[in-house]
């Protein structure tokens, strides 16, 4: 069984709340950390050792030490010595290589939303149809593009509640998009939802949740943790206020297009914890899509010659 991190940043605090079990939360709880965001991306794009880590990340060495750690307990980097012992690589797993469509969609999202040179100057290249392309996400039925308004949500055969740990961290007052030298190519949103609680907290919004009780509700943090978190998101426009009783002033929150073409990355997000973060029940949820009425599974294709992406057959 996986342990947890144990080195913790000075300013964590820990304890366990009960949610409703959710692939979203369990993939979150593994991966959505925003030092191991930067880490599994840079391992990605072929950075591999420690010491090229903590140059790309600007990580510190307790920090990237422990995430390392952590990402080896839960299957998705394998430590590997190639002939010299004092710098072994950090190599992908099946589990990890797994989360390749969620990596292309948050380059999709990162390229539409922000200006980064490096990330413009990539040339994905489909080797099956020799073009080069750009990811497109689609049903798999109905081959449509998939928009939150169009899911239906069922409780599925693992339906239940998770008792997650929570580590509350502050959020870090330096930001991560001026620091490092890696390639970072979806640093925006790594900073944006590299704290699991903005995460979440849009993964609600499209299950139509707009009100701050109802976000209080599913989310039992503290409501200044809370009101903090919707505030980044308005400030970064993933969210805006509307306000819904005039005679208090009281809002609600609502997805913006920007909020709502993060989407992609999130299916393939609850995608991969389905899959790979099952409690061997099954999905505690099922997605329909109601324009073809068929259960939800979305794809990644080329947009070229529609063939779905295989993280093998795809060069930069
Ligand atoms: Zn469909
Ligand atoms: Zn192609």
């Amino acid at each position: 069984m996986a342990v947890k991190p144990t080195v913790a940043d000075s300013s964590e605090s820990r304890r366990s709340i009960q949610t409703r079990a959710s692939s979203i939360n369990r993939a979150l709880d593994e991966v959505g950390d925003m030092w191991t965001l930067l880490i599994l991306q840079e391992v990605f794009w072929g950075i591999n050792t420690f010491g090229e880590m903590l140059a790309a990340t600007g990580a510190s060495r307790g920090i990237l030490s422990n995430r390392l750690a952590w990402l080896q307990d839960i299957g998705c980097i394998k430590k590997s010595i190639d002939g010299d012992a004092r710098k072994p690589v950090y190599r992908l797993t099946k589990k990890s290589i797994a989360l390749y469509n969620n990596a292309l969609m948050a380059i999709v999202w990162e390229r539409r939303y922000y200006s980064n040179p490096e990330l413009d100057a990539i040339d994905l290249h489909h080797q099956p149809c020799g073009h080069s392309f750009w990811p497109e996400f689609v049903c798999k039925q109905c081959a449509q593009e998939v928009r939150w308004q169009d899911i239906e949500y069922h409780e599925g055969p693992g339906a239940g509640l998770d008792v997650r740990e929570i580590k509350t961290r502050r959020r870090a007052t330096k930001t991560i998009v001026d620091e490092g030298q890696g390639t970072s190519l979806y640093r925006n949103l790594t900073e944006l939802l590299g704290d699991r609680w903005t995460s979440n907290i849009i993964a609600l919004a499209y299950h139509g949740f707009v009100r701050f009780e109802e976000f209080h509700k599913e989310l039992p943090v503290a409501t200044n943790i809370l009101s903090d978190r919707l505030k980044l998101l308005v400030d970064n426009g993933i969210l805006y206020k509307k306000p819904y009783r005039p005679s208090v002033l009281r809002y609600e929150y609502h997805l913006t297009a920007k909020g709502a073409d993060l989407l992609p990355y999130f299916i393939t997000l609850l995608q991969w914890g389905d899959n790979w973060c099952s409690h061997g029940n099954g999905p505690p949820m099922q997605l329909t899509h109601r324009i073809c009425g068929a259960p939800l599974q979305g794809v990644v294709r080329c947009d070229q010659c529609h063939h779905e992406i295989v993280a093998s057959e795809v060069s930069f």
